[in-house]
């Protein structure tokens, strides 16, 4: 087994299931000590078997994290344990609504604005100072081709990941001179479980599995990544727009 992440702390939100899961697992398996967020307790422990057989270890942190004391609270613990974080995974999202714009329920509207954008700003600032502390500190943070796209009926969920590039743009300027690089992906379609909500009639076994999209995720986690401010497309398997730092 290859082990790139030997005596490295990383920490993946919505790793009970789809994308998450599969990076978690991913990351472990190079050697990493994975923290893995998410409300569902089977899917942790789920994973937590996987990680575990196949000779890695992990923390399982049961946590909403629309609970920001929570994330703030998960912070403080990993710094008095490790004293640093070496990858940030911010994967945790839902799809809210397709819907007419005007007709996005205040709810149903706030509810996603606050799971994929404010939890999403929550984490950075908890564990930013954590990532900095980090000799080669990576943060993902998920996007997706709807950010760019403005499909009709998609405004909703668009503007969140749109949020998310642009936090990353920023975090990436304020840090270009620090051993931190921070880099937004866009996963591209993939069999998940968000998938299927948003695209019901499709047949999943025409998608890439979350497994094929993770491993393409993971070059972005090692040490040796230097693009920072990029945005990553994992169907091209490339960045389309970065700029180095120095
Ligand atoms: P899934 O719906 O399969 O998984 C979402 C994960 O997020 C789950 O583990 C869920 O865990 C977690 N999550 C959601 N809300 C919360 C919350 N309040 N607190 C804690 N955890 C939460 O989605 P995917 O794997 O498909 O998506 C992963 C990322 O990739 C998302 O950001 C998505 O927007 C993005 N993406 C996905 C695409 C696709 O085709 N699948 C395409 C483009 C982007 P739990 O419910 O247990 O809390």
């Amino acid at each position: 087994m290859t082990a790139r992440l030997d005596g490295r702390v990383a920490l993946v939100t919505g790793a009970s299931r789809g994308i998450g899961y599969e990076l978690a697992a991913a990351l472990a398996a190079e050697g990493a000590h994975v923290y893995c967020v998410a409300r569902t307790v089977g899917g942790l422990e789920e994973l937590d078997d996987r990680i575990r057989r196949t000779g890695g270890s992990a923390t399982l942190v049961p946590l909403d994290l629309l609970d920001y004391e929570g994330i703030d609270r998960l912070g403080a613990a990993i710094f008095e344990r490790h004293r640093k974080l070496d990858v940030m995974v911010a994967n945790a999202g839902m799809l809210g609504v397709l819907s007419p714009i005007g007709h996005i329920e205040p709810k149903t509207f706030e509810k996603t604005l606050a799971t994929n954008v404010t939890s999403v700003w929550r984490l950075i600032r908890s564990l930013d100072p954590l990532l900095r502390a980090s000799d080669a500190g990576r943060a993902i943070m998920m996007s997706s081709g709807a950010a760019h796209s403005a499909k009709a009926y998609w405004s909703l969920y668009a503007a969140t990941k749109a949020a998310v590039e642009a936090m990353t743009k920023s975090w990436a300027n304020e840090t270009a001179k620090t051993n931190l690089k921070v880099n937004s992906v866009n996963p591209g379609a993939t069999a998940t479980k968000m998938r299927a909500q948003a695209m019901p009639g499709e047949d999943p076994k025409t998608l890439p599995t979350p497994q094929e999209v993770a491993s393409k995720i993971l070059p972005l986690a090692l040490p040796e990544l230097n693009v920072t401010g990029g945005y990553f497309d994992v169907r091209e398997n490339r960045f389309l727009d970065y700029h180095m730092p120095g």
